[in-house]
């Protein structure tokens, strides 16, 4: 009999790579809380949390070196295993699904290996390998449960994600995506909606619509235009204040979405639209179907239609055969595009994409003296498009862990509408918002990567529901009884600023 027999079962989830994996991972959470699992107590910092009786990595092919990571990780796993009977480790997402029994071949003290198809097994597979007392291998090569039917354990009160679609149809050259996690399959409208209703019900006000190419959303059932109507039936969702969604693809972005944007109003005004490269011939030789001209077009029409929106972008530099000239063309699109922000990368071999075998892979200075260019452009252009929101007054809604140094500035951090981070200062005497309330502010300050608003004005706050559940969770996760019951007024804190902390 195991030591940890007669205390419910602790796990810890640890999650490389992108939103759908952060996504992916509420999901495993959920699915172990529902087995009656509890999440291991944390304080934050490496050395000092509870060690989990189950620790589940969710792995991520997308990122160069990601499996010396996995294996490194793995390695620092074993020996913490040896010293703790009954410990387990499972591994799951991209990587799993594209190594498979590699892993158990490497890792042979890896309890369970399981694919992006069968998150919701995990609990199962993790029983199945204590009572046979063997490693449990399952990847299933097409998806059996929706991920989103999965129980999920929210990182946040105020805002979830929610998935429309898993997978993709096109064959961008340097994406691993379309053979890890299959052909895109679309949830249907009402049960998307139904989900989204469920978590307004459970407190939140935001939410953010996820798929790996949004606009093709409803090319399963057979309706072109089924995104933009997504977008629109959103917006008759009592008490949904917030709906953001990611990813577009330019080559699928039809004027009834940027309509459908328009004209809802809790659609905020963000967009963040891969552009990949300025040039039309690396486009090409991705497989990327717009080209520069259309992408700009898209942007010309959404800012039209939405004066105020805040558009990002993911930008490669460095593709095999990418010339100076085609470099030069990326930073004339970005000069153009004028990008409140920019996630740029290095291309470098992602093993099992159709680039990774091209000729004219170019040399590692080449590709970083590039890809320093185009960060201190984006960076200028960030920075001057920072500076022309101060004096705008926005809407924040504030956020936990966003503003690292909120502690030591004595200020509160948030998103505002348009997805921009701002630090917030709490004048003295002035009330002090919960997280998931929502404040009026002007901004004073623009820098390079935030916006600060500080006055000596109080502050102006609407209490929100979102604000009242983070208040019940908390007090539920303390045991302290809430003092806070919807429908009651604004409500004085006198005692300085609270301390924020991610929820875990
Ligand atoms: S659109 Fe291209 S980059 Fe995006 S997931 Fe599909 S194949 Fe990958």
């Amino acid at each position: 009999m195991d030591t940890v027999a007669s205390r419910p079962r602790t796990y810890e989830v640890r999650t490389y790579g992108c939103q759908m994996n952060v996504h992916d991972s509420e999901r495993l959470s959920g699915s172990l809380r529902a087995a009656g699992y509890v999440a291991a107590a944390s304080s934050g910092t490496g050395s000092e949390h509870e060690q989990a009786d189950v620790v589940v990595i969710n792995t991520c092919a997308v990122r160069e070196n990601a499996d010396k990571r996995l294996y490194g990780n793995l390695g620092r796993l074993a020996s913490i295993k040896r010293d703790h009977p009954g410990m387990q480790i499972a591994v799951g997402g991209c990587l799993a699904q594209k190594d498979k029994d590699v892993i158990l071949e490497k890792a042979p003290w890896v309890d369970v290996v399981f694919g992006t198809h069968n998150m919701g097994s995990l609990p199962a597979l993790l029983e199945r390998a204590r009572h046979n007392g063997e490693a449990q291998l399952e990847i299933l090569e097409s998806l059996e449960v929706f991920p989103s039917t999965l129980p999920t354990k929210r990182e946040s009160t105020s805002s979830g994600w929610v998935s429309i679609s898993v997978g993709c149809n096109n064959t961008c050259t340097f994406c691993i995506v379309p053979s890890l996690r299959g052909k895109e399959k679309d949830r249907r409208p009402g049960d998307v909606l139904a989900e989204i209703q469920a978590l307004v019900d459970d407190g939140a006000i935001e939410v953010t619509l996820l798929g790996q190419n949004v606009n093709s959303y409803g090319v399963e059932f057979g309706d072109r235009q089924a995104f933009g109507k997504l977008l629109r039936a959103t917006g008759q969702i009592a008490g949904l204040e917030r709906v953001r969604f990611t990813s577009p693809h330019p080559a699928a972005f039809t004027d009834d979405v940027i309509a459908a944007m328009a004209e809802t109003p809790n659609v905020m005004p963000q967009l963040h639209m891969p552009l990949q490269s300025g040039s039309d011939r690396v486009l090409k030789a991705m497989r990327r179907s717009y080209r520069s001209e259309r992408f700009l077009g898209i942007l010309d029409r959404v800012r039209a239609a939405i004066p105020h929106a805040a558009i990002s972008t993911d930008i490669i530099v460095g593709f095999p055969g990418e010339t100076e000239a085609d470099f030069q063309d990326t930073l004339r699109v970005v000069e153009q595009a004028r990008f409140a922000t920019a996630f740029t990368f290095q291309y470098s071999i992602r093993p099992g994409t159709p680039a990774a075998t091209m000729d004219e892979q170019l040399p590692k200075q080449v590709v970083q003296e590039r890809y320093e260019r185009l960060i201190a452009l984006q960076e200028r252009i960030t920075a001057e498009e920072n500076a022309a929101q101060v004096g705008r007054t926005v809407e924040v809604l504030v956020a936990t862990g966003e503003g690292k140094k909120d502690d030591s500035t004595h200020r509160l951090s948030g998103r505002a509408e348009d997805s921009r981070l701002v630090h917030f200062g709490v004048p003295a005497g002035s009330d002090v918002p919960r997280p998931g309330d929502v404040v009026s502010v002007e901004i004073t300050r623009s820098a390079p990567h935030f916006l600060i608003a500080d006055s000596d004005a109080p502050l102006r706050i609407r209490r929100t529901r979102a604000g009242d559940a983070w208040d019940t969770a908390q007090a539920e996760s303390c045991g302290v009884p809430s003092p806070t019951e919807p429908g009651d007024g604004p409500r004085p804190v006198s005692l300085g600023l609270p301390t924020l902390r991610v929820g875990r």
